[in-house]
């Protein structure tokens, strides 16, 4: 199968993606998680994005529609994968159709005020992804990964200023998708409000899987 999930950051789209390839094996695709490894390791790639990755504006669409073309040329991503954070512009929309066909666009919806309670109280495992929220999705041990134990940190684009100018972006360059995908009658709308568990439930229903 293969989908995308759009929506706001901090709809929780990479926590549903993490589950549903977990549970069926489907790679899961972030075009962020793929910018924050190559930051971390100080490729070329990650040295040219860190900065525009810290403010909260989007990496150009040529560096970031290669990446997901060559990315989508691999072995495991034949047969589905699920696209969390791109497209996010119409012409990386665009570019996406003269490569790979798409099953169903997932559109997260949630509200603003939401969408900034779970940024700010976000904590991520650096080396892994591996997302927690402080009051919803506590780890075991206060600010520290449950698998290794290692500290969790804030990332640098979940301060109040770098939020802000996300939403603001999203709301320009990303939100015209959902007529985009609307349009091809590949749109499905999910609300992101309720727990996990219920978001889960929820998502498996409308993929039927
Ligand atoms: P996105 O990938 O859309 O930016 P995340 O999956 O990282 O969003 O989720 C943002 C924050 O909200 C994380 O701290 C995560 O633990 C938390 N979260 C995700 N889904 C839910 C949910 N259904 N209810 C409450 N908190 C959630
Ligand atoms: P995310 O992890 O999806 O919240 O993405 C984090 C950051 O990575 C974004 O704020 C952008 O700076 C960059 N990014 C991720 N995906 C894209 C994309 N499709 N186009 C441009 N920039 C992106």
């Amino acid at each position: 199968m293969k989908l995308i999930f759009l929506g706001p950051p901090g709809a929780g789209k990479g926590t549903m993606a993490s589950r549903l390839s977990d549970s069926t094996g489907i790679p899961h695709i972030s075009t962020g998680d793929i910018f924050r490894d190559n930051i971390g390791r100080q490729t070329d790639l990650g040295v040219k994005v860190k900065a525009i990755l810290d403010r909260g504006d989007l990496v150009p669409d040529e560096l970031t529609i290669d990446l997901v073309r060559n990315r989508l040329e691999q072995e495991d991503a034949r047969n589905g994968f699920i696209l969390d954070g791109f497209p996010r512009t119409i012409p990386q929309a665009d570019a996406l159709e003269t490569f790979s066909s798409i099953d169903h666009v997932v559109n997260f919806d949630l509200s603003r005020e939401e969408i900034i309670k779970r940024l700010s109280g976000r904590r991520v495992h650096k080396a892994s992804g591996r997302t927690y929220h402080v009051v919803f999705n506590p780890p075991r041990n206060a600010g520290k990964d449950d698998e290794t134990g290692e500290e969790l940190i804030t990332r640098p684009d979940d301060q109040v200023d770098a939020i802000k100018n996300r939403l603001e972006v999203y709301w320009k360059q990303t939100a015209p998708l959902i007529e985009y995908y609307k349009k091809k009658e590949i749109l499905r709308d999910i609300d992101a409000s309720p727990a996990p568990d219920e978001v889960f439930a929820k998502l498996k229903g409308l993929l039927r899987i």
